[in-house]
């Protein structure tokens, strides 16, 4: 999944990214509120946090417009401390959460993770189809109640796939869901990861739609 930061501080804007990495998203940072604003119209997030100071166009602005476009992607906005008409304001055009700054990378986690939940209509922190569970607080899984060590992107497969299950996701979706832009993505790529999360997992929870992509299905 991917997480856009809106925030032209570097030094913040390179600890989110760090954090949410570690988290098992994929950060992308976009310093100014006009090119963020085009972003979004052209890309899919699965959330953006966003800084309301901007050197171009204020937040505010950038939600505002994004909302009126119908862009439903949630929302959390950074805000100064103590600038509690700008929470009420962002809340008003339709942020979904606000962390004051100074905030502390655990608290930026845990909202992302509950907004992430909520999206997907969900209001547990794991996951469980079939024998697996993937816990997005620890980034474990297990099978069976046993851990199963997967890789970084082995994660981010399975997570992406259990927090759309239900639905059949192309390769080109996952590969712009896994990858952060700069990574050479080959063609075969997804068929070889989706092989060896299988094969990790040794349980019958992807399945393949040919042509469509690949399929977890709901629990009935
Ligand atoms: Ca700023």
């Amino acid at each position: 999944m991917r997480i856009l930061i809106v925030e032209d501080e570097q030094l913040i804007a390179m600890d989110l990214a760090h954090a949410i990495t570690a988290a098992g998203y994929v950060a992308e940072i976009e310093g100014r509120g006009e090119a963020a604003w085009h972003k979004v119209g052209a890309e899919h997030y699965a959330a953006i946090i966003l800084d309301l100071g901007l050197p171009d166009i204020d937040g505010l602005t950038i939600l505002k417009r994004w909302r009126q476009q119908g862009v439903t992607t949630p929302v959390i906005i950074l805000t100064a401390r103590g600038a509690w008409a700008d929470r009420v304001d962002g809340i008003d055009v339709g942020a979904d959460d606000y962390l004051p700054k100074p905030f502390r990378m655990e608290e930026v986690l845990a909202r992302l993770r509950a907004l992430l939940r909520r999206s997907a209509g969900r209001a547990e922190p794991s996951l469980t189809v079939g024998p697996v569970t993937l816990d997005t607080r620890t980034c474990e899984v297990k099978v069976d109640q046993r851990p199963v060590n997967l890789t970084p992107l082995e994660f981010r497969l399975l997570n992406y796939l259990f927090h759309h299950r239900g639905r059949a996701i192309s390769q080109a979706e996952l590969s712009e869901n896994l990858y952060s832009h700069d990574h050479e993505r080959e063609s075969n790529a997804i068929e070889a990861l989706v092989g060896r999360v299988r094969r990790k997992l040794r349980a019958d929870v992807i399945e393949t739609r040919r042509g469509f992509g690949y399929v977890v299905k709901t629990p009935p």
